[in-house]
């Protein structure tokens, strides 16, 4: 008879967005004089950039004439979006081979394929408060997860510590849900502890575009050794409002050899086995969004979600409430006042506000009492939520 995979009962429900979402619905219904303001969900608002516009109306209209007609995509993705890719991490100082880079439909699909180049034995340490799909893949294909709690004292950054034991390890910088993010000094702890321990570490660069301190690397390779030890994964999800559109790449070095097998080699033979490349019209996007032109356009919009950000943290400085975030990241990660768990402060400023966040505790139990906002919302919106958390919570 067959066997459904057991380990799928290890999963929680995914109940974070769907009952806050519930919850958000009833305060609505209840009140239909007041607007809610929902500073809960990660996704972004402002459209795709002109420059990514006119690149997916050139492509389609190539698909539409013979000549320059395409059908199949490389597994591995386009010459022309490899070259924007790599392009993209020579800006930074960072010299990958195109085909050392994969292109992909964006993060998400890459988190739990990857999976299948570790056997089931390793074990996955994963920084939380953490997005939950890195928890949920390793425990679909039966691996034991250990979490690295942050906190405040660590500045939700732990480091590397004696003891530590696990073969695989998440990091995401800057982070969701904290936004705090890793300093150079910080990921060279890491980088080094995964060499000598013949760990490796999977790094997710997904709100990379959101970094303004200069002591912050975008990428992990820019450390020295971390080709030695990460796969990195980008997306172009946030940093250019393709949360609907889905493009990304994943960067898996020749360098990364583990038990004498290439990583880089098998990932090659995972994609070309398990995919059969990405649209090509969404490479063409990828490829605009990635040049001169679509970075500064794109650089406009990042521009709107940071003053969220500023507006925000501005009202949290004047209610005296403790955070982190903001400055690299589109999420403020916010203590809720009075030692109120995350439930409670969510309901409070529903209730009293009309204001929706993310409860902390649904990224991991080292996350409770604590909340999440994302910046991502309407400009209107946040500059209101602000005014109104400072009328409920300043005293
Ligand atoms: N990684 C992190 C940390 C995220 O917050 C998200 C989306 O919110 C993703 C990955 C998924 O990105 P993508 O849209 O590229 O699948």
């Amino acid at each position: 008879m067959l066997r459904p995979n057991p380990n799928y009962e290890k999963l929680k429900d995914s109940f974070l967005f769907y009952e806050t979402k519930l919850r958000a619905n009833d305060w609505q219904e209840a009140h239909p004089e007041t607007r809610l303001l929902k500073l809960g969900i990660g996704d972004v608002t402002l459209p795709l950039a002109p420059a990514v516009i006119e690149a997916l109306h050139k492509a389609v209209d190539e698909q539409a004439r013979a000549e320059s007609f395409h059908g199949y995509m490389p597994e591995l993705g386009t010459a022309f979006m490899k070259r924007a890719a790599a392009a993209n991490y020579a800006r930074l100082g960072v010299t990958l081979e195109p085909d050392e880079i994969f292109v992909s439909s964006g993060i998400g699909e890459e988190l739990g394929a990857v999976g299948s180049l570790f056997a089931r034995e390793n074990r996955v340490a994963v920084v939380e408060p953490a997005y939950p799909a890195y928890v949920d893949t390793n425990l679909m294909e039966g691996r034991t997860v250990v979490p690295i709690p942050g906190t405040e004292e660590n500045g939700f950054l732990p480091l590397p510590f004696p003891g530590l034991e696990a073969e695989l390890v998440y990091l995401c910088s800057p982070n969701n849900p904290t936004g705090a993010a890793y300093s150079r000094e910080g990921l060279r702890r890491w980088v080094d502890w995964a060499n000598e321990h013949g760990a490796v570490i999977l790094f997710d660069a997904a709100y990379e575009a959101f970094i303004t301190e200069p002591d912050v690397p975008h990428s992990i390779y820019e450390l020295d050794g971390a080709k030695n030890c990460a796969i990195e994964w980008s997306s172009l999800s946030k940093s250019a409002g393709f949360t609907g559109t889905r493009l990304g790449y994943t960067a898996v070095p020749k360098a990364l050899v583990r038990a004498g097998k290439s990583l880089h080699a098998m990932w090659v033979r995972n994609r070309s086995t398990c995919t059969n490349g990405v649209s090509y019209i969404l490479q063409r996007a990828g490829e605009a969004a990635l040049s001169e032109e679509g970075l500064r356009q794109s650089r406009a919009n990042l521009a709107v979600y940071q003053k969220n950000a500023q507006l925000l943290t501005a009202a949290l400085d004047a209610c005296g409430l403790r955070y982190v975030g903001g400055k690299n990241a589109p999420y403020v990660w916010c203590r809720c006042p009075d030692g109120m768990g995350s439930w409670s402060f969510f309901d409070l400023l529903l209730d009293r506000a009309g204001v929706m966040g993310t409860p902390g505790v649904g990224f991991g139990a080292c996350g409770e009492g604590w909340f999440r906002f994302s910046c991502f919302g309407r400009p209107e919106d946040c500059a209101e939520a602000a005014e109104r958390l400072k009328a409920l919570l300043k005293d």
